[in-house]
């Protein structure tokens, strides 16, 4: 399976600095080897898909479970598929935590992803004193349990490993770490387990390589260190398949 290399933007990058990081963007891999995604501001998706020089896929951060509504700010699966993305970040941990995200109101976005055509890309992950108390196997089921009837009718969807304390901190899990967690998602995921997932926090051209080469790491979510077209091509060789 290729490795998927994914950058979130966060709320980085309007439209002009969109264009400018792709004209920069010059990874040395090819799709072949590689499945580049974008998690950008919904306002750059434009920008980012007439500047590619690459094939990327191109993706939101977040989507409202509504199609449409009075719902002042908030953007829906159809309006970011008809924008032009194929792929919705969903659960991330900075809206779990900053915007106070429920697992219930994750399950649903989800759904809307599945209902509008796009991909989910579902971010799960526990907070450092959850680790501490030993209750990593019981969030991640609880989370994945939350999302997975929101699936249904799903072609295909990805899972994003994100440990909370090791995003933006500049900590990152193992590879025995990663190892671990991706071992109880795909087991908590049952028959639905043979989807991608992906390892995110703090990755950096130093410590790529050596997350993709865990056994179930699929690929890997990178937030800082995607803001940087050099930095990010690096991280994008390190996905590369050998040979
Ligand atoms: C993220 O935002 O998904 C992330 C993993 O951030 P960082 O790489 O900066 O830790």
């Amino acid at each position: 399976m290729r490795k998927v290399v994914a950058g979130n933007w966060k709320m980085h990058h309007g439209p002009r600095a969109a264009a400018d990081f792709l004209a920069r963007f010059r990874p040395e891999t090819d799709p072949e080897s590689v499945r580049l995604i974008f998690f950008v501001a919904g306002l750059s998706l434009q920008a980012v898909k007439a500047n590619a020089r690459v094939p990327v896929g191109l993706g939101v951060q977040n989507i409202h479970w509504e199609p449409s509504g009075a719902l002042t700010g908030e953007i829906s699966a159809e309006m970011a598929a008809e924008a032009g993305a194929s792929y919705a970040l969903v659960g991330h941990s900075e809206r779990r935590h900053v915007f106070g995200e429920t697992d219930a109101e994750v399950g649903r976005k989800v759904g809307a992803a599945v209902r509008a055509g796009l991909v989910p890309v579902v971010c799960v992950g526990e907070q450092l004193e959850e680790r501490r108390a030993g209750r990593l196997d019981a969030v991640l089921r609880r989370q994945v349990s939350a999302f997975i009837p929101g699936l249904r009718g799903c072609g295909e969807f990805m899972v994003a490993y994100e440990p909370v304390w090791a995003i933006g901190t500049g900590e990152t899990a193992t590879p025995q770490d990663a190892s671990e967690a991706h071992g109880i998602l795909r087991e908590a995921l049952g028959e639905l387990g043979r989807a991608p997932i992906l390892y995110g926090g703090s990755v950096q051209p130093g410590n790529a390589a050596a997350l993709m080469s865990v056994p179930g790491v699929d690929g890997v979510l990178v937030g800082g260190a995607s803001l940087d077209p050099e930095v990010f091509a690096r991280i994008a060789a390190a996905g590369r398949s050998p040979g």
